[in-house]
């Protein structure tokens, strides 16, 4: 049997934030597609893991050794409203092992089958979700957008209770760890300061150490999550990435992006976009993400206010400032991330507003984002505007800041909406797993042009784009 060297601290630290618990015994485990990279990465054996036993074990049928399933409980805000039970409730934490690193990550199952936290679901996922997770989050890792990572997926022999009877899946996902904003509000609203002491203490261990030694540990743990997540949303704003659903429970406190359900790339810029069928009020749109960020950063920061002083007015003043440090911390990434993304080496005054013009041209003319900013380096931008001479105007100003753009700043390849679905579809119709593959070995290197993949570099026709949903992994 495969062999894994787990140390699970979260199973034997925080012995009340989770429920022990056996995946779901499945009736035909096959593998669809394991991270061999990833699996090295971990310390495994892949070739051993690319076998039955591989397939048993990432199913759930087969508990490794040293494995201590469990799912966690965590609450959450899920589109502004509070829900105080929410937790794993189609997901398993497998345990924890050391990287080649020396990092710890989480090795977890979703898809699984019911835990106590699964409320009226099935416990179960679909394979279109379970390849969806896994290419968007190969996909943000190789763009260099921190992330859970998709290790392997299985498809279980059984079909699940969807749309469609399509086959069920299970995805093994790898973490920082799987601790959420919500994961702290779930004890903050019971009003379980200890509780939440006791989280804070594993949270600065394994995530923040040097917040430790800190003369208020808590507002320092809370200024650096506030830090990383400036960093994040950055990052997901210079790819055109829109998450879909920035609930408190899809926050990690690592900094990685988590939950890949209704997620979705940008093809034209517009602040506006939203892809998500369920998010009918536009509250997680692209332009919308920093600021609900910052607002999770304050549902974490209410949890926090028992630990920050003793003096609630002062703990209030203190979280306060942190976050109201929160925009111009984002948008000191963003800008330089938009910076590398014009090739400006220098930072100059005038660099917002240069950046601001060219994502006015870009929306006034409904341009292809990506596109838009890949073509600098060659110069083929320019045709992508409708009106060429409002373009030329602003590259005058451009130029004069004497750019050099980088490929590696500007991907070719993104997840494209309609090859994406292409993908899925093909798995999930006809059990075809080639064109999820193509697509997979594309995104893995997204700043490198492959020679016959012009298309997978293009937009889907505005007729074929328009209207297109996304719908929530469930
Ligand atoms: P998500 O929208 O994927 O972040 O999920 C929100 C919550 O619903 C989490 O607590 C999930 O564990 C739970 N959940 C989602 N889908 C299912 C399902 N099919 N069965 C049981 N629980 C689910
Ligand atoms: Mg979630």
């Amino acid at each position: 049997m495969p062999t894994f060297h787990f140390d699970n601290t979260y199973a034997r630290e925080l012995p009340d934030f989770y429920a022990p618990w056996q995946p779901a015994q499945v009736p035909q485990p096959a593998l669809v597609q394991l991270n061999h990279a990833l699996a090295t990465e971990l310390g495994l054996d892949a070739t051993a893991l690319d076998s039955p036993e591989g397939a048993a074990i990432f199913a759930g049928n087969t508990v490794p050794d040293g494995a201590e399933p469990l799912a966690q409980v965590y609450a959450g805000h899920q589109f502004g409203g509070y829900s105080p039970q929410l937790g794993d409730g189609r997901a398993l934490l497998l345990g924890e092992v050391i990287d080649v690193h020396g990092q710890r990550r989480d090795i977890a199952l979703k898809g699984s089958g019911r835990t106590p936290f699964s409320r009226g679901g099935d416990g179960k996922a679909a394979l279109g979700p379970v390849l969806r997770e896994y290419l968007m989050g190969e996909a943000m890792h190789a763009l260099g957008v921190p992330t859970t990572r998709a290790l392997a997926a299985v498809i279980t022999g059984e079909r699940v209770r969807r749309d469609g009877a399509p086959p069920g899946a299970v995805l093994a996902r790898v973490a920082a760890s799987h601790i959420r904003v919500g994961t702290f509000q779930f004890f903050a609203a019971q009003g379980d300061t200890a509780k939440v002491q006791q989280l804070l203490d594993y949270v600065i261990a394994r995530h923040y150490p040097e917040a430790k030694d800190a003369a208020n540990p808590t507002l320092a743990l809370f200024q650096a999550v506030c830090e990383r997540q400036a960093a994040l949303v950055a990052r997901w704003m210079c790819v055109g990435f829109i998450h879909g659903v920035m609930n408190t429970d899809n926050m990690t406190l690592s900094g990685e992006t988590i939950d890949y359900g209704p997620c979705a790339f940008m093809d034209a810029y517009d602040p506006a976009t939203v892809f998500s069928s369920i998010d009918t009020q536009g509250r997680y749109a692209y332009a919308k993400q920093p600021g609900i960020a910052q607002w999770n950063l304050a549902r974490l920061a209410e949890t926090l206010l028992p630990l920050v002083d003793a003096d609630s007015d002062r703990a209030v003043a203190l979280v306060t400032e942190v976050l109201e440090a929160f925009p111009a911390r984002y948008q000191q990434h963003w800008l330089d991330g938009m910076r590398r993304k014009l090739g400006l080496t220098t930072a100059q005054d005038g660099d917002l507003a240069l950046v601001n013009d060219f994502l006015a041209l870009l929306q006034a003319q409904a341009v292809d984002f990506t596109l838009a900013f890949r073509g600098l380096a060659d110069g083929s931008s320019r045709d992508l505007f409708a009106n060429r001479a409002d373009f030329d105007t602003w590259a005058v100003r451009w130029q004069a800041r004497q750019p050099v753009v980088s490929n590696q700043a500007n991907p070719v390849y993104i997840p494209r909406n309609h090859q994406v679905e292409a993908a899925l579809e093909a798995a999930v119709r006809r059990a075809d797993y080639a064109p999820f593959q193509r697509l997979l070995a594309l995104l893995q290197h997204p700043f490198d042009a492959q020679p016959d993949a012009a298309a997978y570099a293009l937009p889907a026709t505005p007729e074929a784009a328009a209207g297109y949903q996304t719908f929530c992994g469930t």
